[in-house]
């Protein structure tokens, strides 16, 4: 059989992708190449949404030059969001590529490889399910694409207009996974607060799926505080099953950064969707995304994101320098902040974080939870690491299998993990 290698960077999304490109490459006949062995054919499917995930995708696409030259006849892929938007770079840069494609066009993929070798294409079914390397946990796609245009933002050029999938596909999908004991099921989408198909809205999707998922700790993200309405709220707080965390990325916290920003909300709304949240389910773990050095961010600005964070008290925060990005709107803006500066503004935030997330992580000590088992612990050899229903990560020794839920008691905290022990 030939066989492929299949390099995936970037999101939650990309990562489904990629489980169902490989699903997909196997559906025809390919088989994954052993760790360490040169493949027949190699894909890549990049992430453009910061200018470092491009370059990243770019030195490791220049390295593969040596494949071709070990191997005439293997075959270099390029797919996702970067050759969406400047193929043009691409071909310049890496000669050596054979083809590119979309984040649309994965079924694709084996008749583009047949023509380049000269042989009959294999044929494919239409549907086949996202071979799954994450068990016990798992993502279902409920939409694709985006509308929104953040000013910032490439994906909307990337990745096109938002599709919603019917929601029987996706009730079909996640009965599939529950079937094969998966416990741990997160509704993907860049914005799955938009999901509508005929009467079906996101609130009364995840009021079904929660309904299948007796059990399981059901999630979804990425969530737009524009599209968080009361439904969603009362959905998240209602369903049996609805994991006790919310990702809801602001971005800054300034009312003149979120407009220039097109982000389609303030402050105001913002703090409003947070208190009906906290109301509806105290103590549940809010995180969310921060953005600096847009361009026109003023120190004052700034320091209105920085008290937005003292203010909202988020379990954590994923903070990122803004990057110019090809073909949006602010790219056509002054980024004239120095680079230091910006630097300096993600550590400042990332600082504050730190010493929040660490408070709220001792307030747990001496809590007992359960935490979904998902495997053998990255920090502690010999140890277990679990995923509380907060989608918080806990370490802790004993016997215990993965894909089990378990009685723990936290013991210990850092600002990303903590620490516990077998409640029996
Ligand atoms: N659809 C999701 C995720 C988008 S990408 C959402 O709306 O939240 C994930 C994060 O990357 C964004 O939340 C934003 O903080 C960051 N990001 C997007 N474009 C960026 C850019 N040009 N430079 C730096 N970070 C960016
Ligand atoms: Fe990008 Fe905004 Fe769409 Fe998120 S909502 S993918 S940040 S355009």
């Amino acid at each position: 059989m030939p066989t492929y290698e299949l390099i995936v960077y970037g999101c939650q999304m990309n990562d489904y992708d990629g489980e169902k490109l490989a699903a997909i490459m196997e559906a025809a006949g390919y088989e994954r190449a052993a760790e360490g062995d040169a493949a027949d054919v190699v894909l890549v499917y990049t992430c453009a949404v910061r200018q470092s995930a491009t370059a990243r995708a770019l030195g490791r696409i220049t390295s593969l030059a040596r494949v071709k030259k070990d191997n005439p006849r293997a075959i270099i892929g390029v797919g996702g969001c970067w050759p969406a938007v400047e193929s043009d770079v691409i071909e310049r840069a890496c000669p050596h590529v054979d083809f590119t494609f979309g984040t649309t066009e994965l079924e694709n993929v084996p008749a583009a490889l047949a023509e380049i070798s000269g042989e009959r294409g294999p044929s494919v079914p239409a549907e086949v399910s996202p071979l799954r390397k994450s068990w016990p946990r798992a993502n279902v796609a409920i939409m694709r694409g985006c509308n929104n245009f953040c000013s910032y933002c490439v994906v909307p050029y990337a990745r096109g207009a938002e599709t919603y999938r019917p929601a029987d596909d996706v009730l079909k999908e996640v009965e599939e996974l529950l079937r094969a004991g998966f416990k741990d099921i997160t509704l993907i989408g860049q914005n799955v607060n938009s999901y509508r198909r005929g009467e079906v809205t996101f609130a009364r999707l995840l009021k079904k799926v929660d309904a299948l998922c007796d059990g399981v700790f059901l999630r979804f993200i990425t969530n737009h505080p524009r599209d968080f309405g009361d439904d969603a709220v009362d959905a998240l707080a209602q369903g049996r099953n609805v994991a006790r965390h919310l990702h809801l990325p602001l971005q800054s916290g300034s009312d003149a950064i979120l407009h220039a920003m097109n982000r389609g909300y303030d402050m105001n709304r913002y703090l409003d969707v947070v208190s009906k949240v906290r109301e509806a389910v105290p103590g549940i773990c809010l995180t969310t995304d921060l953005l600096v050095g847009f361009p026109g961010e003023t120190e004052a600005a700034f320091e209105e994101t920085y008290r937005a964070l003292e203010e909202i008290r988020f379990d954590s925060a994923y903070v990122f320098i803004y990057s110019s990005r090809p073909g949006t709107a602010a790219a056509a803006l002054e980024d004239a902040l120095p680079r230091a500066e910006k630097v300096n503004r993600l550590q400042t935030l990332a600082a504050r974080q730190r010493a929040i997330s660490l408070e709220i992580n001792r307030g747990l000590i001496g809590e007992e939870t359960v935490a979904l088992v998902e495997g053998r612990s990255a920090k502690n050899a010999g140890e277990h690491a679990g995923r509380l229903s907060e989608s918080k990560i806990v370490n802790f020794g004993g016997k215990a299998r993965a894909g089990e839920f378990i009685a723990v008691k936290i013991t210990a905290a850092s600002p990303w993990t903590l620490r516990g022990e077998l409640v029996t």
